[in-house]
């Protein structure tokens, strides 16, 4: 089985390589935080103190870092991981980034013979756990197949977008929907409780209802509504606020650059702006819920 290196082990990483190790694979791991390693290594990973050391000897390359600054910067440069990698090797870039931002890195994998491939997932840290993610891919139709026996432990959809890059349009696509979605959501249940509703009745009402939605279904932001979710562990772990409003604002480029209008992205945007500014970048997503709170 090959060999694999996996750089990044924060919400989503950590579980993915957590399956990785379940369906028998030899996981080398890093991240910049000696803490997240070590969660690896205490399941069976051998741990790295550097990306370079992670990769040697490795087949495969997984990375799942926060943002494009992140991913340039380890691939590219001198210092840069594409330097060191044998031709041949397999890098499975799984960061949600400016499109732009990957076709960049995987046209400097082409030109050093390393196959990559885009494939951001969507699902959540319950997908990441559950292995049920949906993978979107971009890149070229014999690496995604390579690649598609290693997305298969840590997902159950797996989806080719179309070339390098592609992965991310969509995914960037879902996201800026999933902002609205979530906001929308916290907005109908914060004016139903104000209205003398139980948000748990009201939100399985909605769930059977004609406005039923991922976040009614699975990951509802009002607290205490279902076991297991941020909202029920103060809005810990999960998808950081400034996660979603780093996609909101690859859906705002990606609008300009196309000419697109996107009138209720761009005001999910700034909903996500305002509830960072407040304090609360860190939190999970589905803490926008708090902005509808009303002050007694
Ligand atoms: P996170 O902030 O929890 O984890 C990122 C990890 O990368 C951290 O542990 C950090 O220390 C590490 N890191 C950063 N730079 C590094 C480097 N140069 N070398 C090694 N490690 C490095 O983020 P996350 O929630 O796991 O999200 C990761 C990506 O997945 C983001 O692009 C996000 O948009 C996307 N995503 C997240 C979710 C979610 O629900 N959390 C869902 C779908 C997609």
């Amino acid at each position: 089985m090959s060999r694999i290196a996996f750089i990044g082990l924060g919400n989503m990483g950590s579980p993915m390589a957590q399956n990785l190790l379940k369906a028998g694979h030899d996981l080398v791991v890093f991240d910049l935080v000696p803490a997240a390693v070590n969660v690896l290594t205490s399941a069976g990973a051998q741990g790295a103190a550097s990306a370079r050391e992670c990769v040697r000897d490795a087949e495969v390359v997984i990375s799942m870092l926060p943002a494009s600054r992140h991913v340039e910067g380890l691939y590219l440069g001198e210092e840069g991981l594409l330097a060191a990698l044998p031709a041949g090797t397999l890098v499975i870039e799984c960061s949600t980034i400016a499109p732009e931002s990957a076709r960049k890195v995987a046209a400097a994998a082409r030109e050093a013979g390393i196959r990559m491939i885009d494939a951001p997932v969507s699902g959540g840290t319950g997908g990441a756990a559950a292995g049920t993610l949906t993978f979107i891919v971009g890149g070229d139709t014999a690496d995604l197949d390579a690649a598609r026996p290693l997305l298969e432990k840590m997902g159950r959809n797996i989806f080719h977008a179309g070339e390098s890059g592609a992965g991310q349009v969509a995914k960037i696509c879902n996201n800026m929907l999933l902002g609205i979605l979530m906001a929308g959501t916290s907005e109908a249940l914060a004016l139903g409780v104000a209205n003398g509703l139980d948000p748990k009745v009201l939100s399985d009402i909605i769930a059977k209802s004609s406005g039923r939605n991922w976040a009614t279904e699975l990951y509802n932001p009002w607290p205490g509504v279902m076991p297991d979710v941020p909202a029920s562990k103060g809005y810990a772990g999960g998808f950081g606020v400034d996660l979603m409003l780093k996609d909101l604002g690859l859906a705002a480029e990606a609008a300009l650059h196309s000419g697109s209008s996107t009138p209720l992205g761009e005001l999910a945007r700034n909903l996500y702006s305002l509830h960072s500014a407040g304090g609360h970048g860190g939190l999970d997503f589905s803490s926008i819920v708090k902005l509808y709170e009303k002050k007694r």
